[in-house]
């Protein structure tokens, strides 16, 4: 970072502050992740500069053979990865590849169906305060309160009465496996289509750690960043569905138009304009790491460290939504514990601990302080951390959650912390 070191002294410290504060904190925000160096290098590229509305072979600017050839080596790559056969790498996030769907198919208006916020859905699922609760009428289905499990029963009820023309399953809290099949059953019984959101999941689907979304999701949509290790981005996926026509007649031909071309529209131009070519540089280049045996080992490792937290914090005596994981996630119920999740967040942060609180299941409180905090697994993973640290790590979060307001305890906490962060150093 010479140039800007020079150029711009106020950024350059700003990034050289943020750059220490994830080699020195743990980082058990289960969205988030390191990415590789090579992946920084294509992020950070002379690709930034190239405008390239269109799709490769179909632009509406010159001078695009190389961000063509990159963007096709992108989809092929994802094609592969989760066994699809169609991709659209264009959307610049996860909620921009939910919009991109939700336009491609719906109307305004039209009822959409997905798990509840506060029971682990995501904005972006209906909640009012996104596009999609305001544009589309939305409905949602909850978890069992005994089992912390998807409803099945509750949600075929709410299906039943409001018809929704989509479901949406997946979500951001959720430490269960998604049973797409089960899903698939009551959109057809209702006539619904069903948008399968691997936001969370991607990672340890694309390893084959995870029951592929395919061929129940008629359509697919992921965020690259998360267990996925890759950009900061989003991607649209179709299995073979890819080819049916949706019944959308083109209104001059008169052509039914396919699935693919309705995402492609609603993608590019409908939410979007001109793709971020290098951030898609760097999916291609996640989706080759991803690829690799290496990644299939990686998400192992981040699926045997999940469960590792499972069973230390159970031998505390804390709770567990839905009674543990199969994922890369667990979402402790503090509710037992004599502390908010606003307070554990906070007082985990002054100890060099990064966790988001999180609303549990039919939580008392509000999700302004909720009683629950989400821990995640692929972050520390990558730091090449394992079960002698998760053990290590369960304890440093049990004492500042008993101890929260205890100052000498945290700054104890906060010292070991960071030994444990100069043995794994990120090398950012
Ligand atoms: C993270 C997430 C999103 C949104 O991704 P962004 O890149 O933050 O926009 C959408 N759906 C689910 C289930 C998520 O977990």
């Amino acid at each position: 970072m010479s140039a800007l070191k020079d150029s711009d002294r106020e950024v350059y410290e700003i990034i050289l502050s943020e750059s220490n504060r994830q080699n020195n904190f743990l980082e058990l925000i289960a969205s988030e992740n390191f990415t590789s160096q090579s992946v920084m290098e294509a992020t950070g590229s002379v690709l930034t500069n190239k405008y390239a509305e269109g799709y490769p072979g179909k632009r509406y600017y010159g001078g695009c053979v190389h961000v063509d050839e990159v963007e096709n080596l992108a989809i092929e790559r994802a094609k592969k990865l989760f066994n699809a056969e169609y991709a659209n790498v264009q959307p610049h996030s996860g909620s921009s590849a939910n919009m991109g769907v939700y336009l491609a198919f719906l109307n305004p208006g039209d009822t959409i169906l997905g798990l509840d916020l506060s029971h682990g859905g995501h904005l972006t699922h209906g909640s009012k305060v996104s596009f999609s609760g305001q544009i589309y009428n939305s409905v949602t289905f909850h978890v069992d309160k005994n089992t912390g499990l998807v409803d099945f029963d509750n949600l075929k009820k709410i299906a039943q009465e409001y018809k929704p023309k989509m479901i949406i399953c997946g979500a951001s809290a959720y430490p269960r496996t998604i049973e797409f099949e089960k899903f698939r059953d009551i959109a057809d019984s209702v006539g619904a289509f069903l948008l399968g959101d691997i936001c969370h999941n991607s990672g340890i689907i694309a390893a084959k750690k995870h029951p592929s979304p395919f061929p129940f999701c008629h359509v697919v949509s992921t965020s690259t960043h998360k267990s996925l290790r890759g950009p900061r981005g989003g991607i649209i996926l179709l299995g073979k569905d890819y080819e049916n026509p949706f019944k959308i007649v083109a209104p001059k031909s008169g052509r039914i138009k396919m699935m693919s071309e309705l995402i492609d529209g609603a993608v590019m131009p409908g939410i979007q304009g001109g793709p971020l070519m290098h951030v898609i540089a760097g999916k291609a280049v996640a989706f080759k790491e991803a690829l690799s045996d290496n990644f299939k080992n990686y998400i192992q490792s981040v699926l045997d460290n999940a469960k590792a937290f499972e069973k230390n914090f159970k031998d505390l005596g804390y709770n567990l939504v839905s009674g543990g994981t199969d994922t890369h996630l667990v979402l402790l119920d503090l509710q037992n514990k004599n502390i908010s999740g606003k307070q554990a967040e906070l007082a985990l942060d002054e100890a060099g601990i990064t966790v988001n609180k999180n609303m549990v299941p039919f939580d008392p409180r509000s999700p302004f302080i909720t009683s629950g905090i989400r821990i995640g697994t692929p972050a520390l993973t990558t730091r090449g951390m394992g079960f002698d640290e998760i053990k290590e790590i369960t304890k440093m979060i049990d004492l500042v959650i008993n101890n929260f307001d205890n100052e000498k305890v945290i700054s104890s906490v906060k010292n070991n912390v960071q030994e444990l962060c100069n043995q794994f150093p990120l090398n950012l």
